[in-house]
C-alpha cells in the first residue's frame, strides 16, 4: 500500500522547505492541501506539477475515504497546509487518524511551524511549554480560558492573527498581571520580522501604539507563573512532612 506523508511547507520565507519535502512533492500522486490556490504557486515555484486535492475543514469527512482508498490501491499521498505543519492549527487531523485506523504508514516531513520557530527566538524558558493555538474569537470564552491559565508555570504560546493582537494582549494582562514577561513574534522569516519583549504592559502599549505592530501573523508567548517565595515554603512543608513520617 501506499504511504501518507506529512509534509511541511515554509511559513513565510519559501527557501523553508527541505530537500526531502521537495522530492517528495515531486514524487507522490496526489498532494492533498488545505487550499489548493494557495499550494499551486509554491508547486509552480519548485517546478512541481503533482495533482492537488482539496483537503479542508468542510470536506475532510469526504475527501478522507478517498484517498485512503487511492493509500490502498498503492499510490503514496502528500498532505500538506497553507503554511507550516499540518494539524498544527490546521486541517489534516482525520486523515492522518483514517490512514493509521486502516493500517496504512504515515510518516512525516519535517520542517517550519511557528510554534517552534517562535519559541527558539524568544528567550522564555523552552524546556517545558504548553501550546494553546487560538484563543476564542469570543471575549468571554477567550478571558475566561486566560484566567483558568493564569496558574500554568510553563511557557505559554498562543497563535493570534491581525484582527485580535490588541485586544488579546489586554486580556493576557489582565489575566496574568502587568508585570508577567512576555515575548510578540510576527511575521517570522518574512520582510518585517519582529520579535518583542517585555512586560505585557509594555507590550501592549507598543503594540497599540504603533499600527505597523498589527499587522501580519503573530505568536504570542508568556511566561509562567514563577513560584512564588509563598509557594516554595509551603511546598518546603509538604515535602518536610512526608520525609518526616518515613524517618525513623
Ligand atoms: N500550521 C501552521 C504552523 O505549523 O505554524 C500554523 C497555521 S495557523 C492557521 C496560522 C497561524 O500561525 C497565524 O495566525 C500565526 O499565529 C501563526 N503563524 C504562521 N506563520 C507565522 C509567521 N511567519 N510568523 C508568526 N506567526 C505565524
Amino acid at each position: 500500500p501506499g504511504i501518507l506523508h506529512v509534509v511541511a511547507t515554509p511559513i513565510g520565507h519559501r527557501d523553508d522547505i527541505s530537500a526531502r519535502a521537495i522530492e517528495t512533492l515531486k514524487r507522490v500522486k496526489v498532494i492533498a492541501a488545505e487550499d489548493t490556490r494557495h499550494t499551486r504557486p509554491l508547486l509552480q515555484h519548485l517546478g512541481i506539477d503533482t495533482p492537488l486535492v482539496a483537503l479542508h475543514d468542510h470536506n475532510e469527512r469526504t475527501a478522507v475515504d478517498g484517498l485512503v482508498e487511492r493509500m490502498r490501491g498503492g499510490d503514496d499521498v502528500a498532505l500538506v497546509s497553507d503554511a507550516g505543519t499540518p494539524l498544527i492549527s490546521d486541517p489534516g487531523f482525520r486523515l492522518v487518524r483514517a490512514a493509521r485506523a486502516a493500517g496504512l504508514r504515515v510518516s512525516p516531513i519535517p520542517g517550519a511551524s511557528a510554534v517552534v520557530a517562535a519559541l527558539s527566538v524568544a528567550g522564555l524558558p523552552s524546556d517545558r511549554f504548553i501550546f494553546e493555538g487560538f484563543l476564542s474569537s469570543k471575549a468571554g470564552a477567550r478571558r475566561t480560558r486566560l484566567n483558568e491559565l493564569a496558574g500554568e508555570p510553563r511557557t505559554l504560546i498562543f497563535y493570534e492573527s491581525s484582527h485580535r493582537i490588541v485586544e488579546s494582549l489586554e486580556d493576557m494582562s489582565a489575566a496574568f498581571g502587568a508585570d508577567r514577561e512576555a515575548v510578540v513574534a510576527r511575521e517570522l522569516t518574512k520582510m518585517f520580522e519582529t520579535v518583542l519583549d517585555g512586560s505585557l504592559a509594555s507590550l501592549v502599549e507598543r503594540v497599540t501604539a504603533d499600527p505597523n505592530q498589527q499587522k501580519g501573523e503573530f505568536v504570542v508567548m508568556v511566561a509562567g507563573r514563577e513560584e512564588g517565595e509563598e509557594e516554595r515554603l509551603a511546598e518546603g512543608l509538604r515535602v518536610f512532612a512526608i520525609l518526616k513520617e518515613e524517618l525513623p
